[in-house]
């Protein structure tokens, strides 16, 4: 792997970079798999086609799953996701049916999300935009 900040290759398992002493899965500069420099903004590197958002999301993969089952009734994880329609339409669901639907909705997605590995999270929630389970 290389160090995301600097382009230094280190051990796969490095957990800091032994020139830049940072996070080496941290910085936006370089792609970690084949050192090439970055758009901070680019989700995969357009050089070798890695992906870089799963260690990074990892936390919302635990929150939105989280959020999920102990507020899916009110469709907070779908807006914590971007998913700004489909909190819309579990709110409206959760009012229609007292929580209950949606509730069972947000329970099933929540322990869906929590299952899931990081890269099939990202892959199918961050790229692929699936709205649903
Ligand atoms: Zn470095
Ligand atoms: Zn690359």
């Amino acid at each position: 792997m290389f160090c995301r900040n600097c382009a230094t290759q280190l051990d796969d398992k490095a957990i800091a970079c032994i020139k830049c002493g940072t996070d080496p899965k941290k910085g936006l500069e370089f792609c970690s798999n084949c050192g090439n420099p970055t758009d901070p903004k680019a989700i995969i590197c357009v050089n070798c086609g890695v992906g870089f958002l799963a260690a990074n999301k990892d936390c919302n993969k635990i929150l939105a799953g989280l959020l999920a089952i102990l507020l899916g009734s009110l469709g907070i994880h779908k807006f914590v996701m971007g998913y700004n329609k489909e909190g819309v339409i579990m709110l409206v669901i959760g009012i229609l049916t007292c929580g209950a639907v949606s509730f069972i909705i947000g329970l099933i997605e929540g322990i869906v999300y929590l299952t899931k590995s990081d890269e099939d999270f990202v892959a199918t929630y961050v790229t692929g935009k699936k709205g649903w389970f």
